[in-house]
């Protein structure tokens, strides 16, 4: 899927027209724009195709809040958009507002701060990777599971400077239903017909291979050491540094970073100090 830019007058009247129809208030964008460092290189264009998407996966799933939590539509908005960076340059909102790649879940539920879900760890039978993706602590800072909902927490998903440990729980749940897409939960999403199926799973597998390796023999892993848990958690986990901290996944391991941004069609790296003005940094189309 191409993203066309917004080149053309109908084009720009068709965008307009469904931004007036359901948009993100004007003040509750502007502020998303001045507190979610993740926008600092998109563009003019960029950030126009950003609320569109928002406002669709506004318009289309539900936000739950749970025990106590009390989620505002700027809440509801800056999350809507955090999704909406992820899948920016999957979708286009030009031909379709189907939401595709969103397609295998309906809500997200927000919890104030970590919480416990009082139940066990569930075995995957005969190593059937299809179900719960659960963090094993005691207390969850997300969960997803194949057809069920996102469940996140608040604390972990409002906006944090770039040079805080990435804690992007949200980013991370949507990794993980994209990597389900397929039917499982390994690491490896059903990547685009360019891509080269082998080498995704070699350069992850090596590179999972490699942080396990550390994290055993008491070395700085250099990544979040919960990315060493499986195969489905290390996809999840680069994703988060992928959009949040693209130059230490980049420092680490170069060729993940690759396949990312050929998964995600997305160059955040060159907008982080590169030589690039933010404009146009991320990719704007991809084959
Ligand atoms: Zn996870």
């Amino acid at each position: 899927m191409t993203w066309l830019p917004l080149s053309t007058r109908a084009n720009r009247r068709l965008l307009t027209r469904r931004l007036r129809k359901r948009h993100i208030p004007a003040p509750i964008w502007f502020d998303i724009e001045k507190r979610d460092p993740l926008l600092a290189h998109f563009g003019h264009k960029e950030r126009l195709k950003l609320r569109i998407l928002a406002s669709e996966i506004l318009w289309r799933k539900t936000f739950s809040p749970v025990r106590g939590m009390v989620l505002t539509e700027a809440i509801k908005a800056y999350l809507a958009t955090r999704i909406a960076i992820v899948i920016y340059a999957l979708e286009n909102p030009e031909r379709s507002t189907a939401l595709d790649w969103l397609r295998n879940w309906r809500e997200v539920i927000v919890y104030p701060s970590a919480f416990s879900p009082h139940r066990r760890q569930i075995t995957r039978l005969g190593g059937n990777p299809l179900g719960l993706v659960l963090h094993t602590d005691p207390v969850e800072q997300g969960e997803t599971s194949y057809q069920g909902p996102l469940v996140i927490n608040w604390q972990d998903a409002r906006p944090q400077a770039l040079r805080q440990i990435p804690g992007q729980v949200l980013i991370h749940e949507i990794a993980h239903k994209l990597d389900m897409l397929d039917g499982s939960s390994n690491g490896h999403p059903p990547l685009h017909a360019s891509m080269d199926q082998q080498l995704w799973h070699d350069t992850f597998q090596a590179a999972y291979i490699h942080l396990n390796r550390r994290v055993k023999t008491g070395r700085k892993p250099g990544l979040n050491p919960y990315a060493a848990t499986n195969s489905a958690e290390f996809f999840a986990v680069c994703s988060e540094y992928f959009f949040a901290s693209p130059g230490r996944l980049h420092a680490i391991y170069p060729q993940v970073y690759k396949q990312l941004s050929l998964f995600y069609r997305q160059q955040p790296l060159a907008g982080i100090g590169g030589n690039k003005s933010p404009k146009g940094t991320y990719a704007e189309s991809c084959e």
